[in-house]
């Protein structure tokens, strides 16, 4: 079985010391492919010195809206030349945080222009877009609508209702399945899983965040990808092996990686 962690912050602080370890131990244990999101400039060549030297690494750059401090208008420009290179895959992670509005510089209003620059940029470089969203999927659907993207993306960590899903995959985008699904607590969004065909799901870690249930406090790694797989293949009543396949065909196929 080859496992695909289409959401993982392999380049963030928190992996300094043992990333070359956590690496290896996912393959190890049939991770073929992790994906890794860009959150600001800050990031950008440190993912692109990483993605050179891993083969199993491919990875996106994007403006995150928690990462807005350092944030200055001509990032987006230099967003645009980073998003012509080879080995970027997608635009993200980028979006809009509902929760974070009351304790940023950056109003909603602010966040979602920026995020609308870089649908833009998607669509100008032919990419697909990797999505965060918290309290704020009717801003990001307004945004969709007024921007229109061309190439579909993943919506991180979806937590939704069946109805946001559904228009979500009428643009095109796939929906993130991630440790939240490992919590008897999600029962909402186990259970919008299990309405969902297979074909729209992609696993992911959010690693160092989101500690899978019995994981808590840790930092989170690539390798757990299977459990989450393994969870939603009890949610949805299949074959493992099935749930391994189908998504990471899903991830492959959206971020035209081989
Ligand atoms: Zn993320």
């Amino acid at each position: 079985m080859n496992w695909f962690d289409s959401h993982c912050h392999l380049d963030f602080d928190a992996f300094d010391d043992d990333r070359e370890a956590v690496i290896k131990s996912a393959l190890d244990k049939g991770v073929s492919h992790i994906f890794v999101p860009g959150v600001s400039r800050d990031n950008w060549q440190k993912i692109e010195n990483l993605v050179q030297v891993h083969p199993m690494l491919c990875a996106g750059v994007g403006i995150h809206p928690y990462f807005l401090d350092t944030y200055q208008q001509q990032d987006l420009d230099l967003l645009y030349n980073y998003a012509q290179k080879g080995w970027v895959k997608a635009i993200g992670e980028c979006g809009i945080d509902g929760f974070l509005a009351a304790t940023t510089r950056f109003s909603v209003e602010q966040q979602q222009s920026i995020f609308e620059a870089q649908i833009d940029i998607a669509n100008q470089t032919n990419k697909p877009l990797i999505v965060h969203h918290r309290k704020s999927h009717h801003l990001i659907l307004q945004s969709f609508k007024r921007c229109n993207p061309k190439n579909g993306g993943i919506i991180h960590a979806f937590s939704g209702s069946l109805t946001d899903a559904q228009h979500y995959i009428a643009l095109g985008f796939k929906l993130g399945c991630g440790g939240t699904i490992t919590y008897e607590r999600a029962a909402k969004t186990r259970n919008v899983f299990n309405q969902l065909d297979l074909q729209h799901i992609v696993l992911e870690t959010d690693s160092p965040d989101m500690p899978l249930a019995g994981f808590q406090g840790q930092v989170n790694k690539p390798e757990r990808v299977e459990l989450v797989g393994r969870c939603l293949a009890d949610v949805k009543g299949l074959d493992v092996a099935v749930v391994a396949e189908q998504t990471s065909t899903n991830a492959k196929t959206l971020l035209s990686v081989s």
